[in-house]
């Protein structure tokens, strides 16, 4: 970049210094031009004042001069002339000056010879006795110019050479130093990092830049740790149900259980195969939420009838436990993915059938608010101390763990409501109180 950078300023530095010389080359001509025509001009009224007065002896008298003189007369003969052989010259009547001078007083003109190297400059004056006088003077071509001064452009050239790659390079430094020098750990602290004013943007977006990145970086730990203690305690849970079934199953094979026992066993060797494969359940609808549920699809949801169809499957548990479920509310619909939410209300609704004593009812409402939708469940159970509140969402965290497992509980559930939650965008809310029961209320923005 150092290289592109000094390149692209010596460029423009030489070029500009360039375009200067040639534009001051083509003032300067453009100068001498008009002076040595005011001159020649000049010059024209002092000789016509000579011939005026002396005639012919006015140049016989005349020092070598600059300028060409010719004296023609009306009819364009040469009368004289200060460079040339009078009589070889031709007729100069056609000339654009002469023709001039002798239909307005006095003309102008210029031409180029015929290497271009020269012009000739012309005025042409008419004397009161009808002749006229020419002046004229030889003008080098602007290249001529150049050519004369080329030992000093080229000097200029090199000078500006020079001059430019020194700028180009202290410029260049200053620019891509500071670049080579930020610090991309701490951008913006002026002492590690040489600032100025250009860079500041970039130094600002390169700081939001690593403060992201180091975030996602913690929170990538954070779900890798999160992940390994998943996996640790998944296979914990899904063992001791396993050494259970294998224990009554190993103590029915060697006739180690009494004929009246076996139903009694049979009846755990199913609880804690449902356990698992509640826990199993629990397990895929975890992986498929964690992935965001950008596989499933959305549709508007009719979040009342979630609502009923999970009270009735729960209806056979809640009825051995003498508990009525009740759903309130009206239809209210929600885009969302009906399996996530039909598990969110299940969830909930079942733990509020497995924490309640028997005889206590549950209540799930749907409110149709304007913007949002809100769905509470209401126990009248056991309740959770408010320092457990903010665990009982974390993975297979339970407050009771006995009370759990004795009820089913595969300490998934409320974790499957809180990632289901959070790809609805939904709010959770919990209040509870030990011994009188709890509401979990989540709002649905519509
Ligand atoms: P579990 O399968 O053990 O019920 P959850 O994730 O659903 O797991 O709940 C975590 C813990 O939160 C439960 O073990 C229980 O201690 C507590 N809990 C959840 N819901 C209720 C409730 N309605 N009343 C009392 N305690 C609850």
């Amino acid at each position: 970049m150092n290289k592109k950078i000094f390149y692209s300023i010596w460029l423009v530095t030489i070029s500009v210094l360039i375009s200067c010389i040639a534009f001051l080359m083509v003032i300067l001509y453009n100068y001498f031009t008009s002076e040595q025509l005011e001159q020649l001009r000049n010059e024209t009224k002092l000789v016509t004042q000579g011939v005026i007065m002396n005639r012919e002896s006015y140049f016989e008298n005349l020092d070598t001069t600059d300028f060409r003189i010719t004296w023609i007369t009306p009819e364009g003969q040469i009368l004289y002339d200060n460079e040339a052989d009078t009589t070889a010259m031709e007729n100069h009547l056609e000339r654009e000056e002469i023709q001039d001078a002798l239909e307005n007083g006095y003309g102008e003109s210029s031409r180029y010879s015929s290497t271009l190297s020269e012009k000739q400059l012309y005025t042409a004056q008419r004397l009161p006795d009808g002749t006229v006088l020419r002046l004229s003077m030889t003008q080098a071509a602007i290249w001529i110019y150049f050519l004369r001064f080329s030992v000093f452009v080229v000097i200029a050239i090199l000078l500006a050479l020079l001059l430019s790659r020194s700028i180009a390079f202290r410029l260049s430094k200053k620019i891509v130093e500071p670049l080579n020098k930020i610090n991309l750990e701490e951008p913006m602290d002026a002492g590690k990092t040489p600032v100025y004013e250009e860079i500041r943007p970039l130094l600002k977006r390169l700081d939001e830049q690593y403060k992201q990145i180091q975030k996602d970086r913690e929170e990538l730990e954070k779900a890798s740790l999160i992940r390994q203690e998943f996996t640790a305690n998944a296979s914990h849970e899904l063992k001791t149900p396993l050494h259970v079934i294998s224990g009554y199953a190993e103590l029915l094979e060697h006739g180690m259980v009494k004929e009246e026992d076996i139903p009694s066993f049979a009846g755990k060797i199913r609880a804690e195969a449902q356990r698992m494969t509640k826990l199993v359940e629990d397990i895929i609808d975890l992986s498929k939420l964690d992935s965001g549920g950008k596989d499933m699809n959305r549709e508007n949801t009719d979040l009342y009838r979630i609502a009923q169809n999970a009270a009735e499957s729960l209806e056979a548990e809640a009825e051995q436990n003498r508990i009525h479920i009740s759903v309130e509310g009206e239809s209210t619909i929600i885009e969302g993915i009906p399996q996530v939410l039909y598990s969110m209300v299940y969830n909930l609704c079942l733990n509020a059938v497995k924490y309640s004593d028997s005889g206590n009812d549950v209540r799930i409402r749907v409110e149709n608010r304007e913007k949002e939708a809100v769905l509470s469940v209401t126990d009248h159970g056991i309740g959770i101390p408010k320092e457990e509140l903010d665990r009982i969402f974390e993975r297979f965290y339970r407050v009771d763990k006995s009370r759990s497992k004795e009820v089913g509980g595969t300490g998934l559930g409320l974790s499957i409501v809180k990632h289901g939650a959070k790809i609805h965008d939904a709010e959770i809310q919990v209040s509870s109180e030990v011994g009188e029961g709890s509401v979990f209320t989540v709002i649905f923005p519509k």
